[in-house]
């Protein structure tokens, strides 16, 4: 089991629909994959055909150790992928586990709970909140790497040593082997010249973290969610969703390169 955050204190950045259709792609080639919702606005679930009125479950009942992950994980209509959804009870955890010993360890305790091994997940891959809160350090206590979206706008840079401390802190102190797996550009518009340039710039200044494939700005993929489809569902041959399967293959490729190293 891999477990893989996607997080960025930015909102808006394309991390929900990354965590979608990167989980979409990920299952689509056979791995099991489960999909974390930790975001009190719930937009991952929703995106994944999740009702409101379904999620008996959710994230918050795992971080307040009122279920399980298993309990609380839903299938959705792809084969191979399930969400544990989120629910605007999340924005109350902070205040109810704020005191409580190993609060940050809320959500990798859940995940290295026996009879975890028979949900046999490949790769968890957990969408964060646009902020650096508990849920966040949760989220980063929990994983193995870190995946960081950054929108291709002029200040896409912004932020990110901010992002990358607080990376730095949790290792220090939370999690020491938790990596950067990479950064994955977003909402590139081929059209403007600004968007050629941030790519070159952020290339510049992160190197061998930026991953080759670059998400195209896509409508495609800004619609399927308001049909409860990840886009690869919705449009497989949209120029959005061929570029998320690209990203699954490059990450794969890099999970064996370090299995290997
Ligand atoms: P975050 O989770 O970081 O807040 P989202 O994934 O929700 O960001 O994306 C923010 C907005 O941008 C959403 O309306 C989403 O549909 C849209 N969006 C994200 N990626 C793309 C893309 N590749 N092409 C077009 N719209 C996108
Ligand atoms: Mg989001």
């Amino acid at each position: 089991m891999r477990v893989i955050t996607i997080a960025n204190q930015k909102g808006g950045v394309g991390k929900t629909t990354t965590a979608i259709n990167l989980a979409t792609a990920l299952a689509a080639i056979g791995k099991r994959t489960l999909l974390i919702d930790l975001d009190p606005q719930g937009n991952a679930s929703t995106g994944l055909g999740i009702d409101k009125d379904d999620r008996a479950t959710s994230s918050y009942d795992v971080l307040v150790e009122r279920a399980s992950i298993t309990q609380a994980a839903m299938a959705t209509a792809v084969p191979d992928l399930s969400v544990v959804p989120s629910t605007l009870d999340l924005l109350g955890v902070e205040m109810e586990i704020a005191g409580a010993g190993g609060r940050a360890y809320r959500l990798r305790d859940a995940l290295h709970f026996h009879g975890m091994e028979d949900a046999a997940f490949d790769f968890v891959l957990i969408d964060c909140p646009p902020s650096l809160n508990l849920l966040t350090i949760n989220a980063m206590a929990a994983a193995d790497a870190i995946l960081v979206p950054l929108q291709c706008e002029f200040f896409a840079l912004e932020g990110l040593s901010q992002l990358l401390e607080t990376v730095e802190q949790v290792r220090d102190t939370l999690n020491p082997t938790l990596g950067l797996h990479g950064i994955v550009l977003t909402m590139y518009d081929g059209r403007n010249n600004l968007a050629a340039q941030v790519v070159k710039d952020v290339r510049a200044y992160m190197g061998r973290h930026v991953y080759e494939t670059v998400i195209p700005r896509n409508v495609r993929v800004s619609e399927a969610p308001s049909f409860g489809k990840p886009a690869i569902l919705y449009d497989m041959k949209c120029t959005g969703s061929q570029a998320y399967i690209r990203l699954a293959s490059e990450i794969i490729q890099r999970e064996r390169e370090q299995v290997a190293a």
